[in-house]
């Protein structure tokens, strides 16, 4: 089913309870840190919903229509639909929002695409995921994620007094014939805020001795006993959306997940008591490589905008023609194209996998991590790039564009302020989106979201390690060794 934006608006006003420090915020869709954010995400599912797009964001099944990210591949055709798909929505939000409503769906049609491995560590574990899958696709449910436990205190126990717990990760602290209890906290909510339910579970390994944190399940956000501890949000402090027109907007939020004794029936429950598999459903499945392809997907759309806005800061300073920074210039769209590459050989390379009778496919696995991994190593790297293009002009500019509302001050700025090759409204325009691309706590953020979203780089070369063929590279070494001769 396609979800209107009205419908998904309605849905985050279901008493969830969202924190920011002690404030509990009512309605995150009226609320001043949240508000523009929500209609952004509403926006998307308008987008999706609309009857001229269907080619592009959805896929029909058994009489019904679906999105495109829901789609269990069997073929390179459809793998690239999802991309394309992919490709549109993430343009829609310059890149700016990581866990877009095709992120976590992607890691359950995944999980989806092989549930046995779920039915393996528990009876009737893979058809609880089956049977969430179809609810999800149905509802088109937006999922967020919470699988990463606490930075600090992972595996070490850690006295809590009062709270009765032997430590603060989120774990089963008691089951029944009606399911499990959850208590504790799970880093980091991203987009949950926004989303209908959240995934728990564990993308970093955990080993047995930590197995009641391996719960993974579903849960709506609306249950008694859970919370959403949100850092600062920056939409708060960009109510004039032209000082921060990212911020404004796009500030897609993290949470601390808190569950103080939150009841999960079993049919959402995927997986329990299996630290070793916790982590591995997502690798023995396509979950991880279709959830990671959208984000590879995402950082290629936000690369357009760091491209653009960096030829368009140099046009404005009348530096653009400078060879030197021409060179520069051509540097960047070259590392545009890389990715763009990148994506595109993901679905050229395309696999055959899991081995299955259904016969599904997925993008190659082994260029999907090396494009997390580029993208890992190479985003700071880029910021820094746009940000020293642009100077200290981003610093010239008023402090608020609410000078423009005085007619002698903006007078003087418009007099002044302009350049022979862009007029002074338009660069305060783009100097005030590119700090809020490179400088402000929003740019911070996304800087750190680029490291870690998908576990830090150690997890992600890890995952490059794992899926190398390594007897291939061996055999070209030892082959070679052979032929030589003392
Ligand atoms: C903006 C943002 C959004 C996020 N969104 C989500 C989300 O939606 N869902 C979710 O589940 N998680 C999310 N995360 C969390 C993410 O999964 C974690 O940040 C990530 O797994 C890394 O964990 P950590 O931050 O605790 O860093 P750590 O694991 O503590 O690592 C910190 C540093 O220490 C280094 N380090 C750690 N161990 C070693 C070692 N043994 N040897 C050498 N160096 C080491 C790391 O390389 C890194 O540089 C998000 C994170 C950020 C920043």
């Amino acid at each position: 089913m396609l979800i209107s934006g009205a419908e998904k608006l309605e849905k985050m006003r279901d008493g969830r309870r969202v924190l920011i420090g002690k404030e509990r915020v009512g309605d995150v869709t009226v609320h001043p840190a949240f508000k523009n954010a929500a209609q952004t995400v509403a926006d998307l599912y308008d987008q999706k919903a609309d009857p001229d797009k269907r080619d592009l964001y959805a896929f029909e099944e058994d009489g019904e229509a679906f999105s495109v990210y829901w789609l269990r591949c069997k073929n390179r055709e459809e793998l690239a639909r999802r991309t394309a798909s992919a490709k549109a929505l993430a343009d829609a939000t310059y890149g700016l929002i990581g866990r877009s409503p095709d992120h976590v769906a992607g890691l359950v049609t995944g999980l989806a695409m092989n549930p046995g491995v779920l039915e393996k560590t528990g009876k009737g574990f893979g058809d609880n995921l089956l049977r969430y899958y179809q609810k999800a696709r149905h509802e088109d449910l937006f999922l967020s994620f919470a699988v990463t436990a606490p930075s600090g205190i992972r595996g070490q126990e850690v006295a809590t007094g009062d709270a009765g717990l032997e430590q603060p990760a989120l774990r089963v602290v008691a089951e029944d014939d009606d399911g499990v209890v959850v208590s504790g906290m799970k880093m980091l909510a991203t987009g949950a805020v926004f989303a209908d339910e959240i995934w728990i579970g564990n993308l970093s390994p955990i080993d047995e001795s930590r197995k009641a944190e391996s719960i993974t399940a579903a849960m709506p956000l609306n249950l008694p006993g859970l919370s959403l501890w949100a850092r600062q949000p920056y939409e708060m402090h960009a109510a004039r959306p032209a000082n921060y027109p990212l911020s404004h907007r796009f500030d897609e939020g993290d949470c601390m997940l808190v569950c103080e004794n939150v009841k999960i029936p079993w049919e959402r429950v995927f997986l329990h008591n299996d630290g070793a598999q916790s982590r591995q459903i997502y690798i023995d499945t396509p979950a991880n490589c279709y959830a990671n392809h959208q984000s590879n997907v995402r950082f290629w759309a936000k690369m357009g905008l760091m491209v653009g806005l960096a030829s368009r800061a140099c046009l404005a300073n009348g530096i653009d023609q400078i060879p030197a920074v021409r060179d520069i210039l051509g540097r960047l769209a070259a590392l545009e194209a890389t990715v763009g590459g990148l994506v595109a050989g993901q679905n050229e390379a395309w696999e055959a996998w899991p081995e299955s009778p259904d016969g599904y496919a997925t993008h190659n696995r082994r260029i999907m991590y090396a494009t997390l991994n580029w993208c890992q190593e190479h985003h700071t790297e880029i910021v820094d790039i746009v940000r020293d293009l642009m100077g200290a002009a981003p610093l010239q500019m008023p402090a608020s564009t609410d000078i423009l509302d005085d007619p002698e001050l903006s007078a003087r700025f418009d007099e002044w302020w302009a350049t022979p090759t862009m007029d002074a409204r338009q660069r305060m325009k783009l100097y005030k989106l590119g700090w809020d691309l490179t400088g402000s706590e929003f740019a911070g953020r996304h800087q750190l979201y680029e490291k870690f979203y998908a576990g830090s780089s150690l997890i992600v070369r890890n995952s490059c390690h794992r899926e190398a063929p390594w007897d291939h590279f061996h055999a070209i070494v030892d082959d070679l060794l052979d032929e030589i001769e003392f």
